[in-house]
C-alpha cells in the first residue's frame, strides 16, 4: 500500500519511478482495512477517493464471542471510534487494485524482484537487484513492510527497531464457504482466538495467539503454517480444525507477529522509508494503511518543496508524518487483551463485563 501510494504521489509530480515487488503478483489478500481521518484527504488528492468510496464495505456488525458449541457468550459493543464520520473501510484487494490503476502510465512496476545491494555515494544510489541487474537512482524509497529488507540494508538489523507486542496474527480466505450462522464469531481459549470475519459474500478465518517472539525465516510459508498449527494443537472445539485446514491449504496465508517499528529517523542519505517499513503501528491500531498513504503524500510534498535539498525534504517529511505515527502507535495498546485474554478467568471476566454492557 505504501509502495503503490508513493508511486502515485511521486509519479504524479513528474518523477521517473520504478517499483519492485518481491512477490510475483500484487499481494491482495488480507482483511478489509480502514481509510481514516486525513488519509481520506490524501486519497482525494491522489484521485482515488471516489473509487475507494464506491468499494466501501460495512463492517459494523458486532464481533460475537462464542463457546465451544457456537453458543453466544458475549458481544463486543461498537467501541470503534472513527477519526471522522466519513472514515471508510475497503477490502484490501480492492484498495490494491484501485491504487495500481491510479499509477501514472510512466511508472514501471516489476514483480518477482527485490533489492540485493545499495550503494549511496551522496549524489545517487547504485542499486543491484536480486536478478543481478543494476541501476542508479536519485533516491530509494523503502516501502517493503514491517520486515523491510531496504531498511536492513540502509539502517541495519531489524531487531534494533522491532517491538513485539506479544501476539501473532494469521488471516486466510475461507473459499466456497456458505455464509456462517453468525457474521463475526470468535472463539477463545486461554491465549488464543480463532474466528471468522465476513464481508460481502466473503469469509475470512482470523487467528490470534499470544506468544513470545519466534525466530524463523519469515519468508517460509510452511514454517508459518506449522507455527499456527502448533499454537492451536489440541484445540478441536468449535470450528478450529476447519479453519486451520483452510490456513494450511492457502498459498497466500497472511501470518506475522503483531509488532511495531520504532526508529529514531526514517532516512539515511538518499534512502527513505515509508509505511510499515518506517513505523508499523501493528494490526491492533487499524491505522497502518492510512499512515502509509499519508506518508506517501507528505514525502512527495516535501520533495516538491525542497527539490534541490534532499535532506531538508526528508526532514520535513519526518516532521509532518511523526504526529500521525505517534497517535496511531499509541492506539494499539488494549485491543489484544480484549480479543485474546490470557487465562480462562480473563475470558470469563471479559464476557461478564461485555454481557453487562450489551442490552
Ligand atoms: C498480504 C498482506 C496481507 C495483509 N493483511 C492485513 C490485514 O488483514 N490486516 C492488517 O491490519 N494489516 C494487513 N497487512 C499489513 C498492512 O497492509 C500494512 O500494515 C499497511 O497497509 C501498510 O502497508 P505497507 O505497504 O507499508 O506494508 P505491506 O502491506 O506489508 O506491504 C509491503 C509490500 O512489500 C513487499 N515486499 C516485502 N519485502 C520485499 C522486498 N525485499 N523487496 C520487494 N518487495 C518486498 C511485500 O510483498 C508487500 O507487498 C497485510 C500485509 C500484506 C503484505
Amino acid at each position: 500500500m505504501a509502495g503503490l501510494s508513493t508511486g502515485i504521489t511521486l509519479g504524479g509530480s513528474g518523477h521517473d519511478i520504478t517499483i519492485v515487488e518481491r512477490a510475483n503478483h500484487l499481494r491482495v489478500n488480507g482483511s478489509p482495512i480502514d481509510i481514516r481521518g486525513e488519509s481520506l484527504d490524501v486519497a482525494e488528492h491522489m484521485g482515488v477517493l471516489d473509487a475507494i468510496r464506491a468499494r466501501r464495505v460495512d463492517m459494523s456488525e458486532r464481533i460475537q464471542f462464542v463457546g465451544g458449541d457456537g453458543e453466544l457468550l458475549a458481544e463486543l459493543p461498537d467501541t470503534e471510534f472513527n477519526d471522522r464520520p466519513d472514515d471508510t473501510e475497503i477490502p484490501r484487494e480492492d484498495l490494491a487494485h484501485v491504487l495500481r490503476t491510479a499509477l501514472d502510465p510512466t511508472v514501471r512496476l516489476g514483480f518477482g524482484q527485490s533489492i540485493a545491494e545499495l550503494h549511496d555515494d551522496g549524489n545517487g544510489v547504485d542499486v543491484r537487484f536480486a536478478s543481478g541487474e543494476g541501476q542508479r537512482y536519485d533516491i530509494v524509497v523503502g516501502a517493503d513492510g514491517m520486515h523491510s529488507a531496504t531498511r536492513s540494508l540502509a539502517f541495519g538489523p531489524e531487531d534494533q527497531f522491532l517491538r513485539h507486542l506479544g501476539f501473532y496474527v494469521a488471516l486466510t480466505d475461507l473459499p466456497d464457504r456458505a455464509q456462517p450462522d453468525r457474521r463475526n464469531p470468535m472463539y477463545n481459549t486461554p491465549g488464543r482466538m480463532a474466528g471468522i470475519a465476513t464481508y460481502r459474500d466473503k469469509a475470512l478465518a482470523v487467528f490470534m495467539f499470544r506468544s513470545p517472539w519466534i525466530d524463523y525465516d519469515y519468508h517460509d510459508l510452511d514454517a508459518q503454517k506449522q507455527i499456527l498449527r502448533d499454537a492451536f494443537a489440541g484445540h478441536a472445539a468449535w470450528k478450529v480444525p476447519e479453519l486451520l485446514d483452510a490456513a494450511t491449504d492457502d498459498s497466500e496465508l497472511y501470518f506475522d507477529s503483531v509488532s511495531q517499528i520504532r526508529m529514531p529517523t526514517w532516512h539515511r542519505g538518499r534512502v527513505v522509508l515509508v509505511g510499515d517499513a518506517a513505523h508499523c503501528a501493528s494490526p491492533l491500531s487499524g491505522r497502518g494503511t492510512s499512515l502509509a498513504m499519508t506518508g506517501a503524500w507528505l514525502l512527495a510534498e516535501a520533495l516538491a518543496d525542497h527539490s534541490d535539498d534532499i535532506r531538508a525534504a526528508f526532514n520535513q517529511y519526518e516532521r509532518e508524518q511523526l504526529p500521525h505515527v505517534t497517535r496511531a502507535q499509541a492506539t494499539a495498546g488494549p485491543g489484544g487483551d480484549v480479543l485474546v485474554p490470557a487465562t480462562q478467568s480473563d475470558i470469563d471476566a471479559r464476557n461478564q463485563r461485555l454481557g453487562a454492557l450489551t442490552p
